[in-house]
């Protein structure tokens, strides 16, 4: 399978965005660029970039789009980029959006396909409060949902698993808040524009990767008779 436009992936935290996107990626064989882990990167290895935003993801709030733009725009160039690509928890802002429309257009990629997962809120704070993430691998688990073999123990890379610092209570009150505030007007950016899809981010694991790859297939042979 092919993937012949930019995917972005549209929710609230603990929506399924990142488990989707990897997914996703690896069904069509292309990178999944989130945003979220490139700046857990650049904190770990403590960078410049990596000072800057630490305060600031500890908080819970959006780190400065002229930050995030820069950091796309570079990944974007690196020629593994060349086939297609999945973004995950990015564009957070209108303006990240219209940087984005602005560079696709530059390196000549078709618009983006814009695929939204709608979850309610108590699912999503079931969601969070059980979230555990591979320091290794960074593979995503759910200690109700979808937990590993051996407690606190990757089935893949058998790394320790570990609790998101941001997934605590009173941070992700803040981070559903800067995604109503910041995030959610993208919704009507990208529906305006006739980019939007909306998917029951509620079902399954594989309920919902089935019904993401039927909509791009579907949208790619749209497109294909235009
Ligand atoms: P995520 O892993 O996508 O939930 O992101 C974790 C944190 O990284 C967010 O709460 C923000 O502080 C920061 N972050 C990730 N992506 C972006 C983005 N596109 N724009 C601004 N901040 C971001």
């Amino acid at each position: 399978m092919a993937l012949e436009r930019p995917l972005v992936f549209l929710g609230p935290p603990a929506a399924g965005k990142g488990t989707q996107a990897k997914r996703i990626a690896g069904l069509y064989d292309v990178p999944h660029l989130s945003t979220g882990d490139m700046l857990r990167d650049a904190v770990a290895r403590g960078t410049e970039l990596g000072r800057l935003a630490r305060p600031i993801m500890e908080r819970g709030a959006l780190v400065p789009d002229d930050i995030v733009m820069g950091m796309v725009e570079e990944r974007l160039r690196l020629p593994d980029c060349s086939g297609g690509f999945v973004f995950d928890g990015f564009p957070r802002t209108v303006p990240q959006a219209a940087g984005l429309d602005a560079i696709l257009c530059r390196l000549r990629k078709p618009k983006p396909l814009v695929l939204e997962l709608r979850v309610d809120r108590e699912l999503l704070l079931r969601r969070v409060v059980g979230r555990r993430t591979c320091v290794v691998g960074g593979e995503i688990y759910n200690i109700y949902d979808a937990p590993p073999k051996v407690a606190d123990v990757c089935d893949r890379d058998g790394g320790k698993l570990m609790q998101r610092p941001d997934d605590f209570p009173e941070v992700v009150e803040e981070r559903l808040r800067a995604y109503e505030r910041q995030t959610l007007p993208l919704e009507g950016y990208y529906r305006s524009r006739g980019l939007l899809q909306v998917v029951d981010g509620a079902a399954s694991m594989e309920e919902v990767t089935r019904a993401l790859v039927s909509i791009i297939e579907r949208e790619q042979e749209h497109d294909g008779h235009l």
